[in-house]
């Protein structure tokens, strides 16, 4: 099963795509944290992507979709993945439709979760994850059940996004609704768009997008 998670930033596309990978062993594919660890790296393209990153626009089209012809190819996509934050642009869904043509893959579903801008700020400001394996939590939304350490793998060292400023979240939105919601018209023209109430808790969200991939959403 290969499958998109659409929707703004802060919409819950990694929070479901973990689940998502957990329940049917798909490869979640973030092109955020590809380019996070680029950053922390420190290589060519962290150094050219983080100012971009920091300022809440999108880095250049041929950059991440290089990154991502490479991730597809990777030995944990063979049951299917799971893109997240990818594609943004429509020439990047046009660079995905050739590369999944070259790869002999289709895609199964474009789910757009979608959320009000006034719900994103919110969620945007309360995230933080775990430094160690990367689980995602929430300051009133998903709180660790022991305060201060990670329900995931009992790591007491958490981290914020420097772009999760309330400052940059503006801009972030407003690249989100200029050069991504163009892509709800591209991919309802081929059939494959799927919309999920993404302002409901966490589980109902979870229960939409299986409905949605078993046919009955
Ligand atoms: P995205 O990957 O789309 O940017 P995340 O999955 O990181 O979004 O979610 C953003 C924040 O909102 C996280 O702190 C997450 O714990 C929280 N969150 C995710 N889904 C929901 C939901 N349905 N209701 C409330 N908070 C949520
Ligand atoms: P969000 O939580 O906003 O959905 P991501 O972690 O997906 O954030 O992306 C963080 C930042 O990384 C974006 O604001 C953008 O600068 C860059 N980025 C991630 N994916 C892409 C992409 N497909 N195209 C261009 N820029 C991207
Ligand atoms: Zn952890």
């Amino acid at each position: 099963m290969n499958l998109i998670l659409l929707g703004p930033p802060g919409a819950g596309k990694g929070t479901q795509a973990k689940r998502l990978q957990d329940e049917h062993g798909l490869a979640q594919i973030s092109t955020g944290d590809m380019l996070r660890a680029e950053v922390a790296s420190g290589s060519p393209i962290g150094r050219e992507a983080k100012a971009i990153m920091e300022a809440g626009q999108l880095v250049p089209d041929a950059m991440i979709t290089a990154m991502l012809a490479n991730r597809l190819q990777a030995a944990d996509c063979a049951n299917g993945f799971i893109l997240d934050g990818f594609p943004r642009t429509v020439p990047q869904a046009e660079a995905l439709d050739t590369m999944l043509g070259s790869l002999g893959l289709e895609l199964d579903a474009v789910i757009e979760l979608k959320v009000d801008d006034a719900a994103l700020v919110e969620r945007i400001a309360g995230r933080f994850t775990c430094k160690s394996c990367g689980a995602g939590y929430h300051d009133q939304f998903r709180k660790p059940k022991v305060e201060g350490v990670c329900d995931a793998c009992g790591g007491t060292e958490f981290v914020r996004r420097s772009d999760d400023r309330r400052e940059t979240v503006s801009a972030r939105l407003d690249a989100y609704h200029r050069q991504t919601a163009p892509l709800l018209p591209y991919y309802a023209a081929k059939g494959r768009l799927k919309t999920v109430d993404g302002m409901a808790d966490m589980d109902s969200v979870s229960r939409s997008i299986a409905a949605v991939l078993n046919g009955k959403g």
